[in-house]
């Protein structure tokens, strides 16, 4: 879907005048949040606009070569920084998500902004604060969306191989590389537009990809001999203590796409990861499913989150075992609907 005529019109009105932009992306930051943030960014950095992005903390390492991450306020480290760019921001761009509660510690700043909000965003429903909300869920990306509004206000022609670098590696981290079910013909015209104006895809999937750790690894083989197969309900999950993490030297990032490989199994449509964060005091849990299984209900009804269809992430303020004890207690409520 593209955006709304009035939408446009309002954004375009906007963006004629010199503006103070503040850009936001989610909590925990992945590839689809920096890439489409940063993209955004350096679109108005080079129409002479005032911008910078602001993550509520810290981002993995295999995202640390992106253009401009070096400029990236992490809220978490620079608070002082960050709330006086909000509060003096006239824009707020809310990029990859849909809530307030998405940005952690950030969220009492962005309750008492002044400033008029847009969001871009393609997870399940959306809130209301934004003055222009364009929320997709059928999109592939935060990314991709953000190649729509670029397209929507005339700009295709200004897209720098800065800006194409940055929406190539979230349209292919949001897609599993272009496999996902929300990639479309679409997904692909953006894409090869993308490289046509500078994106280096080759490069991109090899600082992504190629970039494992010896922790990663190490973590990665722990993660897999932990999983257990509930063949009876078609799911997998896997945990990861503290101690586990510990352990092999856990770092951000490490644990990224793990709670795929469940997906991989023949017959399996529901594969869960739960991770402990002692400092935290929670479980971070991730969902993944096929087909029409609804993972974000699921995270929603059971583990405050939310997400996609087959994409969603909670939490659990439990130990990991009462966790893992409540969750498969949940399966039985599910079964038919696990059936396949
Ligand atoms: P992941 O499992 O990769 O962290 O997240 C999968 C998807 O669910 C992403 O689109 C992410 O934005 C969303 N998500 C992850 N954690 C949460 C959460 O705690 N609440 C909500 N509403 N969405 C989440
Ligand atoms: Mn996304």
């Amino acid at each position: 879907m593209v955006m709304n005529k009035e939408d446009i019109q309002e954004v375009k009105a906007l963006l004629s005048s010199p503006q103070k932009i503040v850009i936001i992306p989610h909590k925990n930051p992945d590839g689809d949040a920096i890439g489409s943030t940063l993209g955004l960014f350096h679109f108005f950095k080079n129409q002479g606009q005032e911008a910078v992005v602001i993550a509520p903390n810290d981002f993995p390492k295999f995202l640390k070569w992106m253009p401009a991450q070096e400029k990236i306020i992490n809220f978490e480290k620079n608070k002082l920084t960050a709330k006086r760019h909000i509060d003096d921001a006239t824009l707020i761009f809310t990029l990859d998500f849909n809530h307030f509660s998405r940005v952690g510690d950030m969220q009492e700043s962005l309750e008492k902004a002044n400033g008029t909000f847009i969001m871009i965003d393609h997870h399940q429903e959306p809130d209301d604060y934004a003055t222009v909300t364009y929320s997709d869920v059928s999109m592939s990306s935060t990314c991709e969306m953000v190649y729509n509004f670029i397209e929507a206000i005339n700009g295709i022609s200004k897209i720098t191989p800065e800006i194409a670098n940055c929406l190539y590696t979230g349209i292919m981290t949001d897609t599993g590389s272009f496999k996902y079910s929300s990639t479309t013909s679409r997904t692909h015209r953006v894409v090869a537009n993308l490289i046509d104006n500078g994106a280096e895809n080759m490069a991109i999937h090899n600082k992504v990809f190629n970039t494992n750790s010896p922790s990663r690894l190490h973590i990665l083989g722990c993660a897999l001999k932990n999983m257990v197969i509930l063949e009876e309900y078609n799911t997998v999950y896997i945990t990861l203590s503290q101690e586990e993490l510990d352990k092999y030297n856990f770092k951000k990032g490490d644990t990224e796409g793990i709670v795929n490989y469940g997906l991989t199994l023949d017959n399996i449509i529901f594969a869960v990861i739960f991770i402990e964060n002692k400092e935290e005091g929670i479980i971070k849990i991730s969902l993944r499913s096929q087909g029409d299984f609804s993972v974000n209900e699921f995270a929603r009804t059971h583990f405050y989150g939310g997400g996609h269809n087959n994409a969603a992430g909670g939490r659990s303020d439990d130990s990991l075992e009462e966790t893992t004890t409540k969750f498969v207690g949940l399966l039985s409520n599910y079964k038919e609907k696990l059936k396949g």
